[in-house]
């Protein structure tokens, strides 16, 4: 049974590891996939990796007027979404080789430097610079802003899916990442607060979230190995984060995953555990 037959589904941060293996699975079940990212060399290729049924689009999630361009662009060429996948995320601190767009080069050692005591010795002391936002713009706001254009996109009477990405990072905390740790606890916050929104109830749309354990892409490419080693055997493939986000984003019974998080760990869920699995077992097996 093919997942959403030639439904309109937009996924951000779609250029590589999880949102790519959520467009492509999307993709080959029939849907219309419109990949976006900041990084629009990776995108192309992509979203040429994918071939049929996607098209591709460029957009810094982080800036409200190219999201509403993005949305008006989508809603023109193919008609409104039906899914949105909010999953473009950064964490400078992992900030790898294969992160390749020179923006984001720029944001990881901006990050760094900024982060560093700084000793200034015409005050006589060290002082802290006030650090830099970016983490948030793009992890949350590029969330918060994804919400509301879905909202107000949704195509009248059919209501819509809104999965967003978070980290089972945002629960347990991790050394060194603060920020990062934070922008996806608040995510959390968003998801459950816009769930309560009668606007949402009334119009059919869900929001939920997926929260991936570790999972191997550009962003975790360059963790120390023992850090690998440790998670090793439950660490994720994107493809299984992916199978999550389709499950949230096609769940029959809309109150089966409405204001929910998917806590993913290697191919299993925790929470909405037996709902889940059968669902995965039905699509393994059709
Ligand atoms: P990834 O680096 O492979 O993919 C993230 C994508 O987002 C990249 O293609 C990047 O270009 C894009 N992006 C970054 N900033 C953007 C912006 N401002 N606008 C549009 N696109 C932007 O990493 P991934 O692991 O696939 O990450 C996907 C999501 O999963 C992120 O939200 C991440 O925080 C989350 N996550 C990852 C892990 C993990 O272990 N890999 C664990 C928990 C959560």
């Amino acid at each position: 049974e093919r997942l959403q037959d030639s439904k309109v589904v937009l996924v951000t941060g779609a250029a590589s590891g999880i949102g790519f293996a959520a467009a492509q699975l999307f993709a080959q079940h029939g849907a219309k996939v419109i990949l976006v990212d900041l990084a629009s060399g990776r995108l192309k290729a992509a979203a040429e990796d994918i071939g049929h049924g996607c098209d591709f689009r460029a957009c810094d999630v982080a800036n409200w007027e190219q999201q509403v361009a993005l949305f008006d662009w989508v809603k023109q060429t193919y008609g409104p979404p039906e899914i949105v996948c909010l999953n473009a995320g950064i964490d400078p601190e992992l900030a790898t080789s294969q992160t390749p767009s020179a923006k984001e080069k720029v944001v990881s050692n901006y990050l760094a430097s900024e982060l560093e005591p700084r000793e200034d010795a015409s005050e006589g002391g060290s002082q802290l610079k006030q650090p830099p936002t970016v983490v948030f713009d793009v992890n949350f706001y590029g969330v918060l802003y994804g919400i509301k254009l879905a909202v107000h996109h949704f195509p009248e009477g059919k209501g819509g899916r809104i999965v967003i990405t978070g980290s089972a990072a945002s629960q347990m905390g991790v050394v060194n990442q603060d920020v990062y740790v934070a922008s996806k606890h608040a995510l959390i916050g968003l998801m459950r607060s816009s769930a309560q929104r009668q606007e949402l109830k009334d119009k059919n749309i869900t929001v939920s979230m997926v929260a991936p354990w570790l999972t191997h892409t550009g962003l975790t490419a360059n963790l120390p190995p023992e850090i690998l080693h440790a998670f090793s055997t439950e660490s994720s493939q994107p493809v299984d984060v992916a199978m999550g986000i389709a499950y949230l984003a096609t769940a029959e019974k809309a109150e089966d995953v409405h204001g929910r998080c998917l806590w993913i760990r290697g191919k299993r869920c925790i929470e909405v555990e037996g709902a889940y699995e059968k669902w995965l077992g039905n699509l393994i097996a059709s």
